[in-house]
């Protein structure tokens, strides 16, 4: 019987810059596991060009895993190669996936200027040019600390679209560079969003097609990780990702699990973006996401019924990695939408229980951000324990109300406490009958967030009468009667 998977994204923004984050991992990688934890999506590993406090999305050399002296440092904010590959064989070791992050729509920290003809564009209209001009820009990457290990590639101004700031004119702006257009398969906010920040791939380019499967490959080889994660894809051409995805996972030695990350709200795109690439590879649900944002912050007049709507988990199920928080929603962050902590418990409650999505929890949520003095989620490990052992079978769901919803999980044959019931309101508390299937009949449920002190007999017929606190959430799980026996009939 196949064990729920559940992701863990292992970074937050404001992670210490101490260089030890890859040596923590290692020594926690049979905690995660125990935990709960199956895949864990890694910060990108990559010198950036902030050195040794990068997050790690401002790229600067990708052949850099923390082995050269380049922006001031060998090692990266979260130390050197040999301590992160010792990370993944040890996350591996202990039954881990490892998801790598991987940026491949733009470059920073250049090491030369060149001087460009370019056309400046509106910041809001992309393809509304204001005018030509000469600017100096940030385009040379010769990457002189390496020295040509690993890659000869050295990178120019014909490799990249545009760039925001002229050298010259000590100015920002949005510029294209002449004979480049935007790439037309791009999201279309801002007329095209092929623009996102530092000097932009132009991954129409023969050169650089070749040049980031090459990389690809050799990070493949390199790190033998079990899949990536896509940043900013919305921001390169969608038929680029649609065949490097293809190569890479024909290269690969095993399967690759691959999320990409599309930040709209606008669950139209993301299909879209699913049909273009040919379903290849599976998306964090965003609009889930923004409408966990709405209900914890609407007083209670939220619609419960309508959680599921016009999201990814409600379309299409089989692609959707579900998330409450990341790194850039958190307090201080370029999208800051951070779910309020009292409907955290709620939003975890659905991603990790429902049987549809892989979630994927925030290690801010886990562990807290002590930078903002944000707590983790008190129930989170409560949680992630319930969906490795409890959260199997048929579902039922109850979003019949517009504050008090529910669903229901059967539970299977083959996790012997399995069988959950989950009641959640964003207003006034209740109860609700449902069906949790006569499996549990007989069944003695108890609230294991510790909200209701009352237990739930399951009747003959799989139904209960199950119950919530005001604004709260409840996870019914079978009684626990001690020496690894549970209140299940079939058990006794
Ligand atoms: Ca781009």
């Amino acid at each position: 019987m196949m064990d729920n998977q559940t992701m863990m994204q292992y970074f937050e923004w404001y992670l210490p810059e101490d260089g030890q984050h890859w040596k923590r991992l290692e020594e926690q990688a049979a905690a995660l596991k125990k935990a709960g934890i199956s895949m864990v999506w890694l910060p990108p590993a990559y010198k950036g060009a902030a050195g040794s406090s990068s997050v790690g999305y401002d790229v600067y050399d990708m052949y850099d895993l923390g082995e050269f002296d380049q922006k001031g440092t060998v090692a990266t904010k979260y130390g050197t190669k040999e301590e992160y590959l010792r990370a993944v064989e040890q996350l591996q070791k202990n039954g881990i996936a490892v998801i790598c992050d991987v940026v491949i729509n733009h470059r920073m920290g250049a090491d030369g200027t060149e001087d460009v003809k370019v056309w400046e564009e509106l910041g809001t209209d992309r393809n509304h040019d204001i005018g030509e001009q000469q600017i100096r820009a940030w385009t040379k990457y010769d990457f002189p600390g390496r020295a040509g290990k690993y890659s000869n590639f050295r990178w120019n101004a014909s490799h990249f679209s545009g760039i925001d700031w002229d050298d010259r004119a000590q100015r920002g702006g949005i510029f294209r560079f002449a004979g480049k257009n935007w790439n037309r398969e791009t999201d279309t906010e801002n007329g095209s969003y092929d623009y996102l920040m530092g000097t932009d791939l132009d991954t129409d380019h023969p050169e650089v097609i070749r040049e980031t499967h090459d990389w690809g490959k050799w990070y493949l080889d390199t790190v033998h990780m079990d899949g990536l994660r896509l940043d900013a894809v919305k921001h390169i051409g969608f038929d680029f990702y649609r065949e490097w995805i293809k190569d890479m996972c024909a290269y690969s030695k095993k399967p690759l699990f691959i999320v990409g990350e599309y930040w709209t709200p606008e669950v139209g795109k993301l299909t879209h973006y699913l049909d273009v690439t040919e379903r290849n590879l599976s998306l964090f649900d965003v609009p889930l996401h923004f409408k966990f944002l709405v209900a914890a912050t609407s007083d209670g007049n939220f619609d419960m019924r309508t959680l599921y709507d016009d999201t990814l988990t409600g379309v299409d199920p089989e692609h959707a990695v579900t998330f409450v928080d990341n790194h850039d929603t958190q307090p201080g962050q370029a999208l800051c939408s951070f779910i309020p902590a009292w409907f955290k418990p709620h939003a975890y409650a659905l991603i990790l229980l429902r049987a549809v999505g892989i979630p994927c929890v925030f290690y801010g949520d886990y562990y807290g951000i002590p930078h903002d003095g944000v707590p983790g989620v008190a129930e989170l490990p409560a949680l992630l324990n319930i969906r490795e052992s409890c959260a199997y079978g048929e579902e039922h769901l109850y979003f019949d109300d517009a504050s008090l919803v529910g669903f229901t999980r059967e539970g299977d044959a083959g996790h012997k406490a399995s069988g959950a019931v989950v009641l959640m309101t964003d207003s006034t508390g209740g109860s609700k009958r449902m069906y949790a299937g006569t499996r549990l009949a007989g069944c003695r449920m108890v609230d294991a967030m510790g909200k209701r002190q009352e237990t739930v007999i399951i009747g003959e017929d799989g139904w209960g009468e199950f119950f919530v606190d005001d604004g709260s959430v409840s996870v019914w799980v079978m009684e626990y009667l001690g020496d690894g026996v549970h209140s299940l009939k079939e058990l006794e």
